[in-house]
Formats: C-alpha cells, structure tokens, sequence
C-alpha cells in the first residue's frame, strides 16, 4: 500500500485520526483488525510473483499485514518519514535498527546515558559479534568528535536520556556522525513523536517503544523503526523478514486507535509534569528536581531549542540514600510503583535497583542515578491530586 498524497498534507492531528487509514469491502468506520497469519493466492502463479515481489501484496504477517500497514502509515505520517516497521516490542526496535547494518568490524558509538536494555545491547551483545561500541558523554561534543574521528557505521542515543534526562545536541551529532560515514538513530521515547522531531534535525532513523506513551493506557507491547525508504528496503526488510521481530495484528489496532488521542494526551501529561516539577522545587525533602524544563535544567536552553515542550518524566533525588527513596515510594498512595512509563496512571521507579541495577555503581554514579534518585512518570490523573499524594509521602521521608 502507498501513501495517499492527499494524505501527506493533513495536519498532524489529522494525521493522528485519519493517516494510513485503508477500508475493506465492508466499508467500516473504525480500521479493521486483520487478525491473519496468512493470506491465500488464487493461483500457484500468484505465489511465485509474489515471493519474486514482481506483485505487491501480503504474503505472511511475520512480513506485513494491513492492520500493522495501517498503523506504520499513520506513524510515517506524523514523524514525516518514508517508511516504518512495527515490531513486537521497544527492544526489538533498538535491535533490528543496529543489528540489521552491522557486520563484524564494524564501529558504534552510542551515548552513555542509555536505558539499562539499550545499554546491554552496545555493551554486550554487539561486542560479541565483533562489533566494537565507544559510549561517550552525551552532552559533551569534543567526546563525540573524538569517537566519530575514526569511521563508524551507526551512532546511537536517547534524548531525553532514561531516567538522567540528559539532552544531546541532535543537530551536532548529526553532523559529526555524518562526516564519520554513520547512520544516526534517536531513540525518541522520552520526547514522543509530538515533542521532538529528529528526522528535521538530521537524525536518518527514529526508533519507538510504543509500549510508552504511543499506547500510553498500558496494555500493549510494541516499537516502531521509521527510516529512508531505501535503507529499509535494503537493509531493514530481510533482516525483519527473516528474524521475525514483527507485530502482532491486534497491538497495531490498539496502537491506531491510541493515536488517535496521542497529542492531547501528552499536552496534558506535559502540563501536569511541569507543575509537579514546580511544586517539588517548592518542597524542602528533595536535594535535586530534574525536569528538562526547569531554568535549574543544565541544558535547559537545549531542550527548548530542540522539543516543543519538556515531556512527561520529573526526577528527584532524596540525599542519595535509598531508604528515603524507598520511604517515598511506599508512601505514595495514588502514584504506583512500576518500572513503566508515558501511563495515565502516575508511576514511580527506583532506578538503582530496577532498570539500571546491571550497570555498576560508578557507572551509576556517573550518570547521576545516586541510590536517592526517583522518577516519577507523570499521569493524566487531576495534578492536585498528585500534588496532595506526593507532599504525605515526603512527609514520611
Ligand atoms: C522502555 C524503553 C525502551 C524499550 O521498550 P520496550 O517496549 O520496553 O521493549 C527503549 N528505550 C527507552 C528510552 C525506553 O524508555
């Protein structure tokens, strides 16, 4: 299926109800789910062309399915990229992207501040396959230079980084990566596909978990590569293809239909997390109030030149000691404890004992997750109500 062109000039929030939208012989309102493994050919001719792709249809849902189609449409639409591929989860994503351009000998550099499964993947797994990783400090651009001064295949960063908050320069880095040969992908989790655009900024792919803030209700697993057209038809495809990282039918309906409402939700998420981050400035128990969006923000005037606003996720730190952190958290009586993220519902995470309990401490250290750090992933709920929740729970630290 091709994209309409009358689609490609919708606004955005068209986009986000509308875009990709293909219907069946049925004539129905809301997308389809074609919950199918398979499709059948009239002729054994048929099969052969297909698999020949001299015809352009589906063959196998491990290889395209309409509902998937329709979803990967929508998202290629918002994010103004040529192509996409869903898969089954955020890490999929993260791995296809790498491990489909990779060769042994080949060099990576990827930011230190990286979400714990996203750090293991350079660190671990691409090493094992004679792939040599560099991380640097992301914020730090001689350390970027240093590392693309020798040439280097693929370049990989979170910004805003998982859960330090750390912003990259995405222009910059572009820039630096490109001269080095690499293709550069952003994991754009933090920033949603409504906050931050880095295709513009010169980044060549876009991974999502869509687990995050895309559903942002909680039920689905899934993720999203978005990329050149060529690139995914060269390389993406037969890696995909063939390694079977693909989405099932069912999440690529939920996720339609949560786009449907992706930018008023995260307006509002941002909005609540703004005046969270606020009012925990205001509060005496915090050391440190991390939020891209306070002036205190080291690289506050980055973030404002790069994201239209300054997402969903506040930080705290309680002296550093885990037992105020813990005190704070079993206290809460509305926010939940949970590793995950971009919810309605409010949620909280220890980090040093969570999603970054692999990396050492010094490494910890380094990133700024002292065993005091919280984050708090700010929900839909009525922002008064988290205000009351989170000032007993201090209370108690
Ligand atoms: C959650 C997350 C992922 C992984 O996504 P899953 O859907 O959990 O596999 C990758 N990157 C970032 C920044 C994340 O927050």
């Amino acid at each position: 299926m091709t994209i309409e062109r009358t689609e490609k000039t919708w606004r955005p929030q068209t986009q986000m109800v509308r875009g990709g939208t293909r219907r069946s012989a049925f004539d129905e309102t809301d997308e389809a789910i074609f919950m199918t493994s398979g499709f059948v050919y009239e002729k054994a001719e048929d099969a052969e062309a297909a698999f020949k792709n001299e015809i352009d249809r589906f063959i196998y849902s491990r290889y395209g399915n309409p509902t998937n189609e329709m979803f990967q449409d929508r998202l290629c639409l918002l994010e103004g990229a040529e192509a996409c591929r869903a898969t089954s989860s955020g890490m999929a994503a993260v791995f296809a992207s790498l491990a489909s351009q990779v060769s042994a000998g080949d060099h990576v550099v990827g930011s230190r501040a990286l979400f714990g499964s996203c750090q293991f993947i350079l660190t671990e797994i691409l090493p094992r396959y004679g792939v040599e990783t560099t991380l640097v400090d992301g914020g730090d651009l001689d350390q970027w230079e240093k590392a693309l001064s020798k040439p280097t295949k693929a370049v990989f960063f979170e910004t805003p980084s998982n859960p330090g908050l750390e912003i990259i320069d995405i222009r910059a880095v572009c820039e630096m990566a490109h001269s080095a040969g690499a293709m550069v992908i952003v994991d754009n989790v933090f920033a949603t596909p409504i906050l931050q655009h880095p295709m513009e900024l010169g980044a060549d792919i876009v991974v999502y978990s869509t687990t995050k803030h895309i559903d942002g209700q909680g039920r689905t697993m899934g993720g999203a590569i978005l990329a050149p057209e060529d690139w995914v038809n060269e390389t993406l495809s037969p890696f995909y293809r063939h390694t079977g990282p693909s989405m099932s039918p069912f999440n690529a309906w939920v996720l339609l239909k949560a786009l449907e409402t992706l930018d008023m939700r995260v307006a509002k998420h941002c909005q609540n997390a703004t005046e969270i981050a606020n009012f925990l400035t205001e509060q005496a128990k915090p050391t440190r109030v991390l939020y891209p969006g306070l002036e205190s923000h080291p690289q506050h005037a980055l973030a404002k030149s790069q994201m239209s606003d300054f997402g969903t996720v506040v930080c705290l730190d309680l002296d550093g000691k885990k037992e105020n952190a813990f005190r704070f958290m079993n206290a809460l009586q509305l926010v939940d404890i949970s590793n995950n993220l971009g919810d309605a519902k409010s949620l909280t995470t220890h980090p040093a004992t969570t999603t970054h309990q692999r990396i050492s401490e010094e490494e910890r250290a380094e990133l700024g997750i002292t065993d005091g750090f919280v984050r708090l992933s700010i929900g839909l709920e009525d922002v008064e109500d988290l205000k009351e929740d989170i000032a007993q729970a201090l209370s108690k630290v």
